[in-house]
């Protein structure tokens, strides 16, 4: 016997919430999911009227997701937004060519104007080039480190005066685990944080921070939207696999699992006495940054080196000798050098 929506009771349900568990029919799921997260950009007051947003877009379904809820609430609820779609091209060849091309396809369905930065043409490296250079191990530091900066300069060009992402409630579960796992207090406290980057740099912002990734998932497949699938030829992130082979465990014995560890990872306070990077800027080219040079400056310094293990670990101490471009000596030189594939 089907079973009947239990919120409007007249159609029959196609679906029970993984987040509820109620049973509800497709326009009811709809409605659900794009009110909560209206109520999550509006409790959070992560808007005001009148701003330029940039949605950074993968092609994806989570950033799909968000550019069409966003395009949906901004008109409903009139947020008086300008919205638009911010794309970084990192050149994985068989990836992100391709998942670009359905966010082309995006910009078209949803009418947003979209501006694409490519690593090529901010760093003068593509990632295939990198992953040549400092092989399989590594890569990801590198890419998410460039991505960052690269999203935000997209935004300064365009000058957007917020970002949004579409991290979802089981990315920043995942990252309050790996933080947590790792001891590192200074993210952790900055991971659950729905905007971040206030000071200096464009505020960033999280819309989706407690839809749950299944849910994202049949929003996508019920509303039918146009997303790429593919993971990336380069992901080896092995640790943040297990994280999330962890929280999936937990999930599937009690859903609420990723709620919480959200809750208790805003919940942690830090004490007085814990030291905190101080944030000032990149002596280089004036991005924020806790050293004297930011990471992207000292990753990059490592590419043209030829030297791939500059910015990974911490090597702090030689920042001066990178400023003042002073030659490093024979034994760091080879320290820097040995690449693990
Ligand atoms: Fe970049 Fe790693 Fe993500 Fe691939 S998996 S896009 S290399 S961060
Ligand atoms: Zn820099």
């Amino acid at each position: 016997m089907p079973v009947v929506c239990s919120s409007c009771e007249k159609k029959n349900a196609v679906l029970k919430r993984p987040k509820t568990g109620f049973s509800l029919c497709k326009d009811c799921f709809f409605w659900a999911f794009e009110e909560e997260v209206h109520q999550t950009i509006s409790s959070a007051r992560l808007f005001t009227a009148g701003e330029t947003v940039g949605i950074g877009a993968s092609g994806g379904k989570d950033s799909t997701v968000l550019a069409h809820v966003m395009k949906v609430l901004n008109e409903r609820y009139g947020y008086g937004l300008d919205l638009m779609l911010l794309s970084v091209d990192e050149g994985i060849t068989g990836y992100r060519d391709d998942s670009l091309e359905t966010v082309k396809r995006n910009q078209q369905q949803y009418d947003l104007p979209l501006k694409i930065v490519s690593y090529q043409e901010l760093y003068g490296w593509t990632m295939d080039a990198i992953v040549k250079q400092v092989g399989l191990k590594n890569n990801c530091t590198f890419c998410g480190v460039f991505r960052r900066q690269a999203l935000d300069r997209a935004a300064m060009m365009l000058k957007v005066d917020k970002i949004c992402t579409g991290h979802n409630a089981d990315d920043v579960a995942e990252t309050v685990l790996m933080n947590f796992l790792r001891g590192d207090i200074a993210r952790l406290r900055r991971c659950t944080a729905i905007t971040t980057g206030s000071e200096g740099a464009i505020p960033r912002c999280k819309p989706l921070k407690y839809a749950y990734e299944k849910e994202i998932v049949l929003y996508a497949y019920f509303k039918k939207l146009d997303y790429f699938s593919t993971e990336c030829v380069y992901s080896p992130n092995a640790y943040r696999g297990h994280a999330r082979a962890f929280l999936k465990d937990l999930e599937s014995i009690r859903p609420s699992s990723i709620v919480d560890i959200i809750h208790s990872g805003e919940n942690l306070s830090v004490k007085e006495d814990v030291k905190m990077p101080v944030q000032g800027i990149c002596l280089r080219c004036g991005y924020i940054s806790s050293q004297k040079l930011c990471k992207a400056c000292v990753l990059l310094e490592g590419l043209n080196r030829g030297l791939p293990k500059l910015g990974i670990g911490k090597h702090h101490k030689l920042h001066h000798k990178l400023l003042a471009q002073e030659p490093l000596t024979e034994k760091e030189e080879k320290k820097l050098k040995a690449v693990d594939f």
